[in-house]
């Protein structure tokens, strides 16, 4: 029981991904700048599918899920001061970086080759983290962020990952007023990359397999749609774009040549979709012939996430949500939809107060 363990709902087998149990765990020493956060909600996130089910090679089990945090600062350390207890904070999918390396000072501590994950990865002191389908949570205060008063905490929620997701890669590549940028995959990433896209000025295109969620996308705001399933779905937008944000994380059968036309020169091929699979193949023919470049990104920085916030809030950026009660069954339905893509657009686990003290 807190102060001295948390608990939450864990995953304790590939075998039986969807049927969490609830799991009493130790976290890190508490430091001089961590902060313990009371969990209200927690968004569901493609990458806890690809954990608890084994499909990224997941080894430690138990596991609990869970990146994409909101809740009440509950104890503070003595050096903090970016928060105080009280406070309404959310923690991403990343909880700590050595902090002294060139990558983590120049403010990519996304990228620091000693980063460790919210959930599955490993403090310096060999303590294995856990996600936030937990009743508390323990992080650093770089890794820990105000939420603006004017958000939504359910609706916010799943900005800690995969909004950031989203938003990062826009913003390093130059997504604004004047560029025209598509987003593949219209999933709980795509959605955000069409309402940040939008929400940044730039012109915005939704590319998806068929027509399925054309109504969606153009509900969230993308100014056009493409389905990639019909006849010359490039017609017209060949070397238009400035940028492609690919959200999808399934590679079968994707051919990665059309895509690559629509871009202008020197245009960008962004994948923030991981593959559970080999991954799609790239020919160097297709690249030549717009000079294109394909990259990925990992998250976003502190700066950037608090930027993310202060722009829902100063927007109105809303994402599309459903709720569902956190316990043992409401995380096997979550994760057993979410699965199975049944999903608009992203599940937020609520009512934290009815399971834990
Ligand atoms: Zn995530
Ligand atoms: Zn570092």
């Amino acid at each position: 029981m807190y102060p001295e363990t948390f608990e939450g709902f864990a995953a304790h087998s590939a075998e039986e991904w969807n049927k969490p149990k609830r799991h009493e765990f130790t976290p890190k020493p508490f430091g001089d700048r961590d902060i313990d956060v009371k969990i209200v909600a927690c968004g569901v996130c493609g990458s806890d599918v690809h954990t608890v089910t084994g499909g990224w090679g997941n080894k430690n089990w138990p596991i609990i899920p869970g990146h994409e945090i909101i809740g009440e600062a509950v104890r503070v350390g003595p050096k903090v001061t970016s928060v105080k207890v009280g406070d309404r904070v959310g923690v991403g999918a990343q909880i700590f970086s050595c902090m002294e390396c060139p990558t983590c000072k120049e403010g990519n501590e996304t990228y620091c080759p000693d980063w460790v994950d919210t959930y599955g990865g490993f403090y310096p002191d060999g303590t294995m983290t856990m996600g936030g389908y937990s009743s508390h949570i323990r992080a650093h205060e770089h890794y820990t962020f105000p939420i603006p008063d004017a958000l939504d905490t359910n609706l916010t929620a799943p900005m800690l990952c995969a909004g950031l997701t989203a938003y990062s890669p826009l913003v390093r590549n130059g997504a604004g007023p004047g560029k025209k940028i598509g987003i593949v995959g219209i999933g709980g990433i795509g959605h955000f990359g069409i309402l940040f896209s939008k929400a940044l000025g730039a012109e915005t295109w939704a590319i998806s397999r068929t027509d399925s969620k054309k109504a969606d996308s153009l509900a969230m705001g993308a100014d056009g749609f493409l389905a990639t399933a019909d006849k010359d779905w490039t017609a017209g937008h060949k070397m238009t774009f400035d940028m492609i944000l690919c959200t999808a994380s399934g590679s079968d059968g994707f051919d990665l040549a059309p895509y690559l036309s629509l871009l202008r020169v020197h245009g960008k091929f962004i994948a923030v979709g991981l593959p559970e699979e080999e991954g799609w193949k790239v020919s160097p023919q297709a690249l030549l012939k717009n000079g294109c470049l394909i990259g990925s990104s990992h998250l976003g920085n502190r700066e950037e996430m608090l930027a993310m916030l202060q722009l829902a809030a100063d927007k109105g950026v809303k994402s599309w949500v459903e709720t569902i009660p956190i316990s043992e069954e409401g995380v096997g339905k979550a994760l057993t939809r979410l699965h199975s893509n049944d999903v608009k657009y992203r599940f937020t686990l609520t009512d934290y107060n009815k399971q834990f003290e």
